[in-house]
């Protein structure tokens, strides 16, 4: 605010000068190989089988070493920077699909989009590529848009219809942190809800948290969508999410995200995962 702008001043120059140098260096960290994708695995809450996982960017900076995707993600979408990064990550995790699928393990991996993807106009075909230069089967592919991305529909719709008929699975990640209405959900192609982490934190301890995330597993259901909770970190909220009926959960009690090399020991056969069927396929009313 205007009272406060001064106080403020010092630290937001500073913060923008780091700002300039991440942004000018990420310009050279595809292209120098410093970008690298992460897998954390999915579990189904019941078998504990390896359901899929999801690709995390990470970025090994020459001289500050590992800058985490929420600091240089925003910087690479400011820039827009992101729809190079956006295809790179669609078509190395497509060609890694791939690589499994030849050997019989047919493993679904999500890929998190940026609602600058969206506005950029080119993401369908970016996605057509990537699936036909893969030949992958095309549900193995999963793309995670934000709620706040899918809430604004009047500019997404258009694009998700044309995603979710090429095949892939859509699902909504950091579900319940927009502030929304619902009535979006109805109208999207989606196939999945991700419940936001923070929901999950206090789950043995908050009773609204515990009330809202059982209420999302059950709008879920009621709406023939799967549901997935991220950022389970203990046992306990295991067993709790498998009472309310969760299907699968994604977090450091099973497994932080991997860098490929560790990833692929969790790939045997015996934990080869029967990918989703698509069994709803809804295509906007
Ligand atoms: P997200 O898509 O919601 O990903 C989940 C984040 O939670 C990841 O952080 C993951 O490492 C972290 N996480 C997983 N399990 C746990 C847990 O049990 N406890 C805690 N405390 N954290 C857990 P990460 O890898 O730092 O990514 C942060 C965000 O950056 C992602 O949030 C996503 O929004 C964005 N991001 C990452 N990779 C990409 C990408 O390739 N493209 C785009 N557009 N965004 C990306
Ligand atoms: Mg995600
Ligand atoms: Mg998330
Ligand atoms: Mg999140």
């Amino acid at each position: 605010s205007r009272n406060t702008y001064r106080f403020y001043s010092d630290i937001a120059s500073r913060k923008n000068l780091e700002d300039i140098r991440l942004q000018y260096d990420l310009q050279h960290a595809l292209s120098g190989g410093q970008l690298s994708i992460y897998y954390q695995p999915k579990y189904d809450v019941k078998s504990h089988h390896i359901v899929g996982s999801e690709a995390l960017l990470r970025w090994n900076h020459p001289e500050l070493g590992m800058i985490s995707p929420a600091r240089f993600i925003p910087l690479a979408e400011d820039s827009g920077l992101i729809n190079e990064i956006g295809e790179w990550i669609l078509e190395s995790v497509c060609d890694q699909i791939a690589a499994w699928q030849q050997n019989g393990i047919y493993h679904c991996v999500s890929v998190n989009l940026s609602v600058r993807q969206f506005q950029n106009g080119n993401l369908v075909d970016v996605v057509r590529n990537a699936l036909q230069a893969s030949e992958i089967k095309t549900n193995l592919l999963e793309l995670e848009i934000t709620e706040s991305i899918a809430m604004d529909i009047d500019k997404v719709l258009g694009t998700l219809i044309e995603l979710n008929r090429l095949g892939v699975i859509i699902s909504i990640d950091d579900f319940g942190t927009g502030y929304s209405s619902l009535s979006y959900l109805s109208k999207l192609p989606v196939h999945k809800l991700k419940i936001d982490r923070s929901f999950i934190r206090d789950l043995m301890s908050d009773q609204s948290d515990a009330a809202i995330v059982s209420t999302i597993v059950s709008l879920a259901h009621n709406m023939q969508l799967k549901v997935i909770a991220e950022g389970v970190e203990s046992e306990e909220q295991l067993k709790m999410l498998d009472n309310y009926r969760c299907d699968e959960v994604q977090g450091y009690y099973f497994s932080k995200p991997l860098p490929l090399s560790e990833f692929e020991l969790m790939l045997e056969p015996a934990n080869k995962y029967a990918f989703y069927e698509r069994v709803n396929n809804p295509d906007a009313k």
